[in-house]
């Protein structure tokens, strides 16, 4: 074969080889314009190559995204002619980001001179999106581990509350840390069941202090709702906005709705964030919120059951007054207390008169009816700080501390006056009224322990029995009488 033929030969293959190359390349002069392309430097960025003759291979590729240290980089090799290969960023003609690994070479003559810069471009955006997921997986394979064990920690706190004020507490702390994106509101229904009240907030939201269930769609359809991310949806009418994205959580105990967690993502308005970056940010945070809602409804169930054991332990079931031994219990530390800063006390023991003729000529359940009013009138005539407590059959007793003995006989006077104002229908008829005597001492005439205390209200009691019922005695009369005889 000739020579002249293998340089045509040589022409033909550089020719298709260039003309075929995915890569794309690029020859500029030296003084960095660009003189020639290939076919793939077309399919790559979309010029042809006389839309780029003579132009700056920077101005023509580079976009906002572009990194200045690479350019930079790129500017140094290219000025001290040196071989250089970088991943960086480029745009096409339309602006699609397109990432490339770019080798750039200066090209030298026989004689050493410089002539030209050679660029070979090759698109990796499809490799650098991997990267770029897979590290986006293991950045949320990482947060999920942190919320994971954030959540086993809170959950051990949320376990050792022992009362529902110490449980707010932990969860509003806690949901702060774990969601400190979300601010939110926990409430619990009420005893009657209408509404539900507001129980603890956390974050800048502002909350009404009760909502309706009915205006709640996660209450109404009887599960978790994410609001803010689908065409077609609804707001829930207690929320404030109806362009914040939300979640709303049922907290659910012993298998019945008992409240609800609401968590309001306020910095995801969508009238300002995009539609697909809610989206995102909200699927990723829905397993936590369910996971902290499951949390929260295990942690109010421990507490109630918690307060059930207890109120069975120190109230009486009839009344729901508090029991004897709540009373002796908590007698003790008010005579303490009484005894440290001297501040008053007083104990009224009271006892319903002829009490056996209800239940003899009415029944037993009218008794019942009669100490559940003699309880709940109580109740209202001695609010807390002063405590009714029922000590057995019908007799009951109340520590009243802060209460001197003026103001005690002042109170057991009023008692005995409005229980015998009360008319309880019984069937078809209405029982016959019902009247007290008490007996009232005071701390520490009346004695340095509970149980002489007690005893000398009895005392005081069984002299307004003997002295026609339906009246309250002072043991501090009697105690003044029996000194001075
Ligand atoms: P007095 O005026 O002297 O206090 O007379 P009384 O009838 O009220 O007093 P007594 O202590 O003789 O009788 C109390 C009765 O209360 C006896 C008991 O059967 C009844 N009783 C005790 N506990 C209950 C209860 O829980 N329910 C009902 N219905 N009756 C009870
Ligand atoms: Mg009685
Ligand atoms: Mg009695």
């Amino acid at each position: 074969m000739g020579k002249s033929t293998d340089i045509d030969e040589e022409r033909f293959f550089s020719h298709m080889a260039l003309s075929n190359s995915l890569d794309a390349l690029m020859v500029t002069s030296v003084e960095g314009k660009i003189l020639w392309t290939n076919a793939g430097f077309e399919k790559m960025f979309g010029f042809t190559r006389k839309e780029v003759s003579g132009r700056r291979p920077g101005d023509l590729l580079d976009g906002p995204e572009t990194s200045t240290e690479d350019r930079t980089r790129v500017e140094a090799a290219l000025a001290n002619r040196e071989k250089l290969t970088l991943e960086i960023l480029h745009y096409t003609k339309d602006q699609t980001p397109v990432w490339v690994e770019k080798t750039i070479c200066p090209i030298f003559d026989e004689t050493g001179q410089h002539t030209y810069n050679m660029a070979f471009s090759r698109d990796i955006t499809q490799r650098r999106e991997m990267e770029e997921r897979t590290r986006e997986v293991m950045e949320s394979e990482d947060l999920r581990q942190n919320e994971r064990r954030l959540l086993s920690q809170i959950s051990e706190w949320l376990y050792s509350a022992k009362s529902l004020e110490e449980l707010l507490l932990v969860v509003q702390k806690s949901m702060q840390t774990l969601l400190p994106e979300a601010d939110g509101q926990l409430y619990i229904y009420s005893n009657s069941r209408d509404t539900l009240d507001l129980m603890s907030s956390w974050g800048v939201g502002k909350a009404d202090a009760h909502i309706d269930a009915e205006d709640c769609w996660a209450l109404r359809r009887g599960r978790a709702y994410s609001y803010g991310t689908k065409a077609i949806e609804f707001a829930c009418s207690h929320c404030e906005s109806e362009d914040v994205p939300y979640f709303c959580l049922p907290i659910i105990a012993h298998g019945e709705t008992i409240g609800l967690l609401h968590l309001n993502f306020s910095a995801f308005d969508r009238t300002i964030v995009p539609r697909d970056l809610i989206v995102t940010f909200m699927e990723q945070r829905w397993e936590l919120g369910l996971l902290c809602a499951e949390q929260i409804s295990l942690a109010v169930a421990n507490v109630q059951l918690r307060q059930e054991l207890l109120d069975q332990s120190i109230r009486d079931p009839l009344t729901s007054l508090w029991n004897r031994r709540w009373f002796l219990d908590a007698a003790h530390k008010e005579m303490k207390r009484a005894e440290t800063s001297g501040g008053d006390l007083a104990l009224v023991s009271l006892d319903v008169d002829h009490f056996k003729k209800f239940n003899d000529q009415y029944g037993h359940d009218a008794g019942d009816i009669v100490l559940r009013e003699v309880g709940s009138l109580m109740r209202s005539i001695f609010p807390a700080p002063l405590a009714p407590c029922r000590l057995g059959g019908e007799e009951f007793v109340v520590l009243c501390p802060g209460l001197d003995h003026e103001a005690a006989m002042d109170m057991a006077n009023e008692f005995r006056l409005e229980i015998s104002k009360l008319e309880i229908a019984h069937g078809d008829s209405t029982l016959p009224p019902i009247f007290v005597s008490a007996g009232v001492v005071n701390y520490p005439e009346g004695g340095k322990t509970v149980v002489d205390m007690l005893k000398q209200a009895d005392l005081a009691l069984y002299k307004a029995k003997e002295s026609g019922r339906n009246c309250v005695i002072s043991a501090s009369n009697m105690l003044a009488k029996i000194a001075a005889e």
